[in-house]
């Protein structure tokens, strides 16, 4: 793989290439937010492990940076162990893992090969059923050229029914999936957001394909 390793600590910085070398793996090395950013918008990288803790921009504002681009490539964020706000901060700024400083050279490899293991987060993002399509990455919403408004309710809810497209789901699927652990959710809930989400599709000429299964559920169907 073609890994970006963002370390300001030379010896650090070394150590890291040397391994992901040893892996087979092709490695560059930034060792500052700047030099990080512009090798991160110009190479492909398959997987980008990056320090919280640079000299000139912080981590997790590149993180940020990055993803607001659209650089959808897998990132590992080096955080101080046992530092739960900085893994919160690094995962709500986009990334997909971490670890604590100081980690096991081991770990780091396995880590950065579970990251490469997943399928590219752009062609993972596009879900479509028929001419219904959504956008993940982008949060867009489309039937064919026509895009969508939606809340991130309804987006939520309209990608747990194009994954199960012409399957029907209960109310509790969609409930725990889409509304998941949250306290104080009414089932009627559901109801009352697929008709909202019916009448945007209506808007498009798609309201027939969300069906109602009398008793059962829902389902979203490919086609008329
Ligand atoms: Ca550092």
């Amino acid at each position: 793989m073609h890994i970006l390793v963002v370390e300001d600590e030379p010896k650090m910085a070394a150590l890291i290439k040397r391994v992901l070398v040893a892996e087979r793996h092709v490695v560059d090395v930034a060792p500052d937010g700047v030099t990080a950013i512009g090798l991160a918008e110009s190479g492909p990288h398959d997987v980008i492990v990056l320090d919280r803790m640079l000299p000139d921009i912080d981590g997790v504002t590149i993180l940020r940076l990055l993803r607001a681009k659209g650089l959808a490539t897998p990132v590992l964020m080096l955080t101080a162990l046992g530092d739960v706000d900085d893994r919160v901060a690094g995962l709500d700024a986009g990334a997909d893992d971490y670890l604590g400083k100081p980690f096991a050279f081991s770990e780091l490899l396995a880590r950065v090969r579970a990251l490469g293991r997943r399928p590219a987060p752009t062609q993972e993002s596009r879900l479509a059923a028929g001419d219904i399509t959504l956008d993940e990455l982008r949060h867009v919403a489309a039937v064919g050229e026509r895009t969508v408004d939606l809340s991130a309710r309804e987006f939520a809810l309209l990608g747990f029914l194009i994954r199960h497209a012409n399957q029907v789901v209960t109310r509790q699927q969609i409930l725990d999936q889409v509304w998941g652990a949250e306290p104080d959710v009414y089932s009627n809930v559901v109801d009352l957001y697929i008709s909202y989400l019916r009448r945007k599709l209506g808007e498009v000429g798609r309201a027939d394909r969300l069906r109602t299964v009398r008793g059962v559920g829902y389902s979203l169907k490919t086609e008329d």
